[in-house]
C-alpha cells in the first residue's frame, strides 16, 4: 500500500465544456502501487517472468496479492535489495546478474524477462534500463529482457500495466510493407473476452486483429502507420503515446464496458473499416440483444442506488457511465487518480450532471465527503474497504474489477453482478 504526502491543497476547477465540474485534489492518497499489475500480467503473457527488484515490502505485496498462485509454478519473484549505499552498487548489479543466471538455468521456458523497478532508495539508485540492456546482450536471442517501473512513487496500481506495455512497444516489429491496415487491441483482457472480440471482429470483416499484450511474447504484433488501435483499458496513456510515435492511429471510443460501451467500441473499428450500419447490426445484433436481456434482471436491484468511487483503478469513469446509463444507478462522486481528457472524451459527457468528478486524492477530505453522502455502495481500494465497512457502508474492492472478465457483451451482466452482490450481502446481514 502506498501512502503519499500532501503536495498542494485541493481546489475546484472547471472540466472540459461538456463534462462535469472536476475537483482536483493533491493530498494524501491511498492506492496500491504498479507492482500489483504483475498479478494479472503474468497470467496473460504465458512465457514471461516478472522479476521485481525491490524490498521485503514489495515481496510481501506481490505474495499476498497473488496468493492464489501457490499451486502453480510462479512466473514472478522479488530480488530483494537490502540496504546498500552507492558504494555497494557494483555488488547489487552482480547480485542481479547472479539471480538472472539462476532463473535462466531453472526456467528455460521463459522467453521474456521484465526487471520491474520499485521505490526503495536502494533500487532507485540501480539503473535497471542499463541492467536490462547488459543482460539482453548475454541472453539474446533466447531471452528478451526489458525493464519498467512499478514504483509506488510513480504509479498507481493499473499504471504498472501501462508501464509494462509501453516497454514492449519499441520491441514490436515493423509492418510488412505490402500489408493493409490492421487492428491492434491494446490492454490485457481475459482470454475468454479476447476470443469473443476476435469472433465479433471476424463477423464484421475487421482485421487482421492483434492483441497487446499477446499470449506469448514470441507473437509480438507489428505496429506502424497502417495500425489502427483501440484501447481496451482507460489507463494506457504511455502505451498509446508510444504507439502513436510509431505512427499508429488511435480509434477514439467509449471503453467496452456494458452494452453501450461495447457497441461504441466495436463501431469505432467498424467505421474505420467502412462497415455499413446494416452489416454492423447483423454482426453484433444477437450478442447485443442477449446482453440487454441479461442486464435486465439487475435493474430492480441496482436502479436508484447511490454509488461513490474512490480513485484507484482508473476504470471509475467508464464504470460510472455504464452503471448510470444502463442500470439507473446514481454516481454521487467519481474519483479517478488521473483524468486523461483525450482518452475519456467520449465518456465524460455521458456522466450525469449531478455527479461530482474528482481527480487525485486528499483521502481525509474524501472520506468526509463519502460519510456525508452515505452512499449505498462505495468502490475503493482494499486499504479503505474495511474501515468503511466498519462504519456501516457497503464496499466493493476496485481491484476485483481487474481480476474479473468484465469487458464485452457477454460480461455486461457479470459486471452488474459485481455491484449487486455486496448489496445483497449487506441486506442479508441486516435481516
Ligand atoms: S514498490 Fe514501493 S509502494 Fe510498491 S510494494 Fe514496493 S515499497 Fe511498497
Amino acid at each position: 500500500m502506498n501512502s503519499m504526502a500532501p503536495l498542494e491543497a485541493g481546489r475546484a476547477a472547471q472540466g472540459c465544456s461538456s463534462a462535469p465540474t472536476v475537483l482536483r485534489q493533491r493530498g494524501q492518497r491511498e492506492v496500491f502501487c504498479g507492482l500489483t499489475g504483475i498479478v494479472w500480467l503474468h497470467r496473460k503473457i504465458q512465457d514471461a517472468f516478472f522479476l521485481v527488484v525491490g524490498s521485503r515490502t514489495c515481496a510481501h505485496l506481490i505474495q499476498s496479492a497473488a496468493g492464489v498462485m501457490i499451486f502453480a509454478e510462479p512466473r514472478f519473484a522479488t530480488a530483494i535489495m537490502d540496504e546498500r549505499d552507492l558504494a555497494g552498487l557494483a555488488d547489487a548489479n552482480d547480485e542481479l546478474d547472479r539471480i538472472v543466471a539462476r532463473l535462466v538455468e531453472r526456467r528455460p521456458d521463459i522467453k521474456l524477462l521484465f526487471l520491474v523497478g520499485s521505490c526503495p532508495s536502494e533500487v532507485i539508485k540501480l539503473d535497471l534500463a542499463r541492467a536490462a540492456a547488459r543482460l539482453s546482450k548475454v541472453y539474446s536471442p533466447t531471452l528478451r529482457i526489458l525493464n519498467y517501473s512499478g514504483s509506488g512513487i510513480e504509479t498507481t496500481f493499473t499504471q504498472g500495466e501501462d508501464a509494462c506495455l509501453a516497454s514492449l512497444v519499441p520491441e514490436l516489429p515493423a509492418e510488412d510493407g505490402a500489408a493493409g491496415q490492421s487492428l491492434l487491441v491494446v490492454g490485457a483482457l481475459a482470454d475468454v473476452v479476447e476470443d469473443q472480440f476476435r469472433r465479433l471482429f471476424n463477423a464484421l470483416g475487421v482485421g487482421p486483429v492483434h492483441f497487446l499484450p499477446p499470449r506469448r511474447s514470441t507473437d509480438l504484433p507489428a505496429a506502424g502507420p497502417r495500425t489502427r488501435f483501440l484501447l481496451a483499458q482507460p489507463f494506457l496513456n504511455d502505451t498509446a503515446r508510444a504507439l502513436e510515435e510509431r505512427g499508429a492511429t488511435l480509434l477514439p471510443a467509449l471503453f467496452p464496458l456494458g452494452v453501450e460501451g461495447t457497441t461504441a467500441w466495436l463501431k469505432a473499428a467498424a467505421d474505420a473499416w467502412g462497415v455499413s450500419d446494416a452489416a454492423f447490426d447483423a454482426a453484433v445484433g444477437a450478442a447485443r440483444t442477449r446482453s440487454i436481456a441479461a442486464l435486465d434482471k439487475y435493474k430492480d436491484q441496482l436502479g436508484g442506488k447511490r454509488i461513490f468511487f474512490f480513485p484507484d483503478s482508473q476504470l471509475e469513469i467508464p464504470l460510472a457511465r455504464f452503471l448510470a446509463r444502463e442500470l439507473a444507478m446514481q454516481p454521487v462522486e467519481v474519483g479517478t487518480p488521473y483524468l486523461h481528457q483525450q482518452h475519456l472524451a467520449h465518456e465524460l459527457p455521458l456522466l450525469p450532471d449531478t455527479t461530482l468528478l474528482s481527480e487525485g486524492q486528499d483521502v481525509e477530505r474524501q472520506l468526509d465527503r463519502c460519510h456525508a453522502e452515505t452512499p449505498d455502495i462505495v468502490v475503493c481500494g482494499l486499504g479503505l474497504a474495511n474501515p468503511l465497512e466498519a462504519t456501516g457502508l457497503t464496499t466493493k474492492w476496485s481491484i476485483e474489477l481487474l481480476f474479473t472478465p468484465i469487458q464485452g457483451y457477454e460480461q455486461a451482466a457479470d459486471l452488474a453482478e459485481l455491484f449487486a452482490r455486496p448489496l445483497v450481502r449487506r441486506a442479508r446481514l441486516e435481516v
